[in-house]
């Protein structure tokens, strides 16, 4: 396995204390800020078919899309708060997708001219709180939407990302593997969901996607580290060829909402 560029194994600035989203920017992979505001966060839900299965949720055909509002970002890196007293609050590790161009309406031609580059994040769910909205029959906006919910990391710029559905990444929880993901799986791919999305709200400079989580979401606890990496690997012939693009060690910290 190998490095790609300048510092893809960086340990980014402990920044901002979590849970202070007001002052979160988004970073490129080299720590520097990037130049676009921070938005909202639209999100796709039941994108992998081996967490449909974990989750034995009811499918559709048509895409399951919800929001989460820019107050939900925080730093990935060093350290993240979660919240307590309200159960379970799960790991869901994504493919995260920053958006550079608006995008209204748009085709699949169209959209991958608008993506500032790729990322991971945390889509950090209030398990137990989901449930019992979901059997109430109500929308889940306070189990996904709360402050802090969406942990984000460093975004690796398109150029450096040929293929994006060859994009693989996992999830370590002190030391196990949790989490493999790997966007080639995605039930919807990324030109799919991104055209579809804009149907319904336009995709603003700044605004992020999340593609959907893989099985292995769980319960995290104070205390917890967990390592991510966003890595890419091409099938040359007779071998493959895996390129680590984001590798990020942090930790879970608690905070009472
Ligand atoms: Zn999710």
């Amino acid at each position: 396995m190998k490095s790609a560029g300048p510092k893809a194994s960086q340990k980014l600035q402990p920044q901002q204390k979590n849970g202070d989203s007001m002052s979160y920017q988004h970073q490129d992979w080299q720590g520097k800020v990037i130049d676009l505001p921070k938005g909202k966060v639209v999100c796709i839900g039941q994108n992998y078919l081996d967490h449909i299965q974990e989750m034995q949720s009811k499918t559709a055909p048509e895409a399951l899309f919800f929001i989460k509002p820019a107050t939900a970002l925080c730093p990935l890196a060093a350290e993240f708060v979660i919240p307590t007293g309200h159960g379970a609050v799960h790991n869901e590790t994504e493919i995260a997708v920053l958006i550079g161009k608006k995008l209204s309406k748009a085709s699949e031609d169209e959209v991958m001219d608008a993506i500032w580059g790729y990322s991971l994040a945390l889509d950090l769910t209030l398990r137990d709180v989901q449930a019992k909205l979901k059997q109430l029959g109500r929308p889940w906006e306070i189990a996904k939407g709360f402050d802090g919910a969406c942990p984000l990391g460093a975004f690796v710029p398109a150029e450096a990302v040929q293929a994006p559905q060859q994009l693989q990444f996992s999830l370590s929880v002190n030391g196990e593997l949790r989490q493999q993901g790997d966007a080639g799986l995605m039930i919807r791919g990324i030109r799919t969901m991104l055209s579809e999305m804009s149907q319904w709200f336009s995709l603003e400079p700044g605004d992020v996607v999340l593609t959907g989580t893989p099985a292995g979401v769980g319960p995290l606890t104070p205390g917890d580290s967990l390592h991510l990496t966003l890595h890419i690997t091409r099938q040359l012939t007779g071998q493959s060829d895996t390129t680590v693009l984001l590798d990020v060690q942090t930790s879970v910290s608690m905070q009472s909402l």
